[in-house]
């Protein structure tokens, strides 16, 4: 029996996936898609995304005019809060991943969940990839292996961050099989351990100013809620920051942040130091603080300063700690790192090397701040090898069966 060969095999059901397949299919009715997906829902990691509220995309993103575009054509509508952070009108992640299964269900995608890719590989005399897959079944002796083929293949595995939710690193392993390379892959938007004990302010939430210091000078400053925890810090603002913070060459992780120092400023809207310290601080130091940082706060300062007004004054806006290090993949939401740019065409997200190889969402060396940065990323390179597909088929033309025609 004649083999099916699909137009396009999408490795990962994920946010780029589900969009490349739903404007593929879209775009050019009846083409022939197949989705691989490892968990038993497809858009698995949509639903986590922005506390279950899927921060989609951000006003600040050159792309999401058209990224809003395409939710509109599937049905999602979208509200902007005041910081311009997009999401689904409902603030209910569950509805963007049931639209992107639903859109692309509804052109015909098959989706395979519960389903490894373990392999890929291109004929280069037939001119087609072949995809292996493993069905998990309940003993070793149920597993099924079997492989799929495709002109096209969309690796949208995605990175190595959270991989509860599915995200092992496999895809870098096949990039490299396709001679690819993968940059430095380290875990991003994460919490920050720090050296000093910081479990006595476990809890406690601040509006701040953090800096990231390196030999004395800031390569990051954001303002925003910190959170204080046993292990160190947490909050956006600290996630932000965790992308600035490269081991450097040579470095490993035991001593690989010692170049770094966070300083928080615990009143970033006061000036005027001085006179602070003229009408508060000279005077008993446990009220001093009060009302201006929580009393743990004020009491680990007051014990670090033993109340002198000055020294008080100066820790409030500089309060240092020193990271030892982030907290890993597990509790990452991205990946940073992974195949360079240059190794790809980035208007249609296709390998340089093999053609009919494309790269989508987090697996491509790009990472962006918390603010829905990272999901755009996502749609925007799923959506841009969608039409790039589409526009090679319109170019190629079709057989009666609706399968391309070889060139
Ligand atoms: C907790 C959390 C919250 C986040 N919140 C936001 C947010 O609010 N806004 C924002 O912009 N970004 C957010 N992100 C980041 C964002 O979710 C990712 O950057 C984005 O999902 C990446 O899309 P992707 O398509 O590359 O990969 P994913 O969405 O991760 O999809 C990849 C898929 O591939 C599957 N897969 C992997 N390997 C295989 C294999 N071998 N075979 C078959 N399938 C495989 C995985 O199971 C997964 O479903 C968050 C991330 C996390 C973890």
């Amino acid at each position: 029996m004649e083999r099916k060969i699909y137009d396009i095999c999408i490795i990962g059901g994920g946010a780029s996936g589900l969009a490349c397949a739903a404007e593929a299919g879209k775009l050019m009715p009846g083409i022939s898609v197949f989705i691989v997906e490892k968990n038993d829902v497809p858009g698995r990691k949509i639903l986590s995304t922005g506390n279950g509220r899927c921060n989609l995309s951000n006003m600040k993103c050159p792309g999401h005019e058209d990224v809003l575009r395409f939710f509109s054509s599937i049905g999602v509508m979208t509200r902007t809060d005041d910081a311009g952070r997009i999401y689904p009108y409902s603030e209910d992640a569950k509805d963007v991943a049931e639209a992107l299964t639903g859109a692309a269900l509804q052109t015909g995608a098959e989706i395979m969940t519960g389903a490894v890719c373990t392999a890929c590989s291109f004929d280069e005399k037939e001119r087609l990839y072949e995809t292996q897959i493993t069905v998990k079944g309940d003993s070793a002796a149920e597993h099924k292996a079997f492989s799929v083929l495709s002109r096209r293949v969309v690796i949208a595995a995605g990175g190595k961050a959270a991989p509860k939710l599915g995200t092992t690193g496999d895809g870098y392993r096949l990039a490299r099989k396709f001679y690819h390379s993968v940059t430095t892959l380290a875990p991003a938007l994460t919490a920050v351990e720090t050296h000093e004990d910081l479990s006595p302010l476990s809890g406690v939430r601040a509006k701040v100013r953090l800096s990231l210091i390196v030999h004395g000078g800031s390569i990051f400053e954001e303002d925003g809620e910190i959170q204080f925890t046993d292990y160190g810090i947490s909050g956006i603002c600290v996630f932000d920051m965790s992308r600035f913070m490269v081991i450097p060459e040579g470095r490993t992780l035991i001593n690989g942040f010692d170049d770094y120092a966070a300083e928080i400023d615990f009143l970033p809207d006061v000036r005027d130091v001085d006179s602070l310290v003229r009408e508060r601080l000279a005077g008993e130091p446990e009220s001093a603080l009060r009302s201006v940082v929580k009393k743990p706060v004020a009491e680990m300062i007051l014990g670090r300063t033993g109340g002198d007004p000055e020294m008080t004054a100066w820790m409030l806006k500089h309060f240092m700690v020193h990271p030892s290090g982030l907290r890993g993949w597990d509790h990452a939401e991205i990946t940073r790192g992974g195949v360079p740019l240059n190794e790809l065409k980035m208007d249609r997200m296709e390998s340089k090397y093999f053609p009919g190889l494309f790269f989508t969402g987090e697996i491509i060396d790009f990472d962006g701040p918390c603010g829905g940065f990272n999901l755009e990323n996502a749609w925007e390179t799923g959506l841009r090898a969608a039409r790039a597909i589409a526009s090679d088929m319109e170019t190629m033309g079709r057989d009666d069966n609706g399968r391309q025609q070889e060139e």
